[in-house]
């Protein structure tokens, strides 16, 4: 972290004596480069400000966010704040999960249609929102509503949702999480199902929260990229249960390098403890990995709105963060990868499998 912070800043001193990049606009959205978001929240309990307060639209443009995942928690009803993370406080009766993924989509869906934000149904559509036309992706974290069968997942797909994470904070039949003693040596035979379910339907899985184990195998019979949507990747730690929250969360770096061996993609949070508490440090940090991982496997994965005062607190510190790149003389094709392209790229391979 400090030699590349080092290299970083080195590099920002070095470009600002070279030409800068040229910039097709002025004020917060100076970058010229649109920003994507592969996981961010609007209704999450606890944290936050209400939709009310903190509209997704302005949110958006304020920060030129054209690719924005919007997650949908599938598991919020049973879960609690406690002072060691989220923890699990109870446990679905049948059907309850798929009450309470109904009941929130139509709560997104009324916001999104005050908004007038589109959502993300075709490749087409990502190819509008690479073009500047902003769009949310509707995505689910833990798949709670499937109970013992993958009928739901189609249900989704017919509702809107194009990335489905397996596993949060609640026990799963599909796996072990990241946070709590694994229950099913990895993925189960039911989270094999469901991983060629969305590929079959054309939904972009997403790894994060699963254990090291479980996003091995997943990564074994997934037939399209992953994504890890948002943590980090660890060098040093074998992360476990057993560790502070924020470093039980993180990656392995072998199991990244599986990810991106791929073609799949790791998003970064923006958790203070972790990439420090600043847009630059953040920057650094997301570069980073995209030098651990390759410039095509990195994107930006804030958990807007679920990280407690997080080092990016708005798109508008997203183009902060692409700034700092252009001005430490990176190439513009990689920024723009990392930006919104690595997230664009895997979503529409994903949802180009379709099958159905
Ligand atoms: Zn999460």
């Amino acid at each position: 972290m400090h030699i590349d912070r080092r290299r970083f800043v080195q590099g920002a001193l070095a470009a600002s004596c070279a030409l800068a990049p040229p910039l097709r606009a002025e004020g917060p959205k100076a970058s010229g480069v649109y920003i994507g978001d592969m996981h961010s929240h609007l209704f999450f309990f606890g944290m936050g400000a209400s939709p009310e307060q903190k509209p997704l639209g302005p949110t958006m443009a304020a920060g030129n966010a054209t690719l924005v995942a919007w997650s949908l928690v599938g598991d919020v009803p049973w879960l609690r704040i406690t002072g060691k993370g989220i923890k699990q406080k109870g446990s679905p009766n049948r059907g309850e999960a798929g009450k309470w993924f109904e009941d929130d989509v139509a709560r997104i869906k009324q916001h999104l249609d005050g908004q007038k934000l589109k959502l993300v149904l075709t490749p087409e559509d990502v190819d509008r929102a690479l073009a500047g036309e902003p769009h949310v992706v509707l995505t689910v974290e833990g798949a709670t509503f499937v109970e013992d069968g993958i009928a739901p997942l189609a249900h989704a797909y017919e509702q809107g949702v194009r990335s489905v994470q397996l596993v949060h904070y609640i026990d799963n039949p599909l796996g072990d999480f990241q946070t709590e003693p694994p229950q099913h040596d990895g993925l189960t035979e039911l989270g094999r199902e469901v991983i060629a379910e969305c590929n079959r339907l054309g939904i972009l899985v997403d790894l994060a929260h699963c254990t090291d184990k479980a996003a091995r195998h997943a990564l074994d019979v997934a037939a399209q990229p992953v994504i890890w949507s948002h943590s980090s990747v660890t060098r040093t730690r074998t992360p476990n249960w057993k560790m502070p929250v924020w470093q039980a969360r993180q990656l392995s770096y072998d199991t990244a390098k599986l990810i991106a061996d791929k073609g799949g993609v790791v998003g970064v949070w923006p958790m203070r403890a972790d990439v420090g508490g600043t847009p630059e440090t953040y920057a650094a940090r997301v570069w980073e990995l995209g030098e651990w991982l390759g410039d095509d496997h990195v994107a930006f994965g804030t958990d807007m709105n679920a990280v407690s005062r997080p080092a990016i607190a708005s798109y508008a510190d997203l183009q902060k963060v692409v700034r700092f790149w252009q001005k430490a003389g990176f190439p513009a094709e990689s920024i723009e990868k990392i930006a919104i392209g690595n997230f664009a790229r895997v979503l529409k391979q994903a949802m180009g499998a379709r099958q159905a």
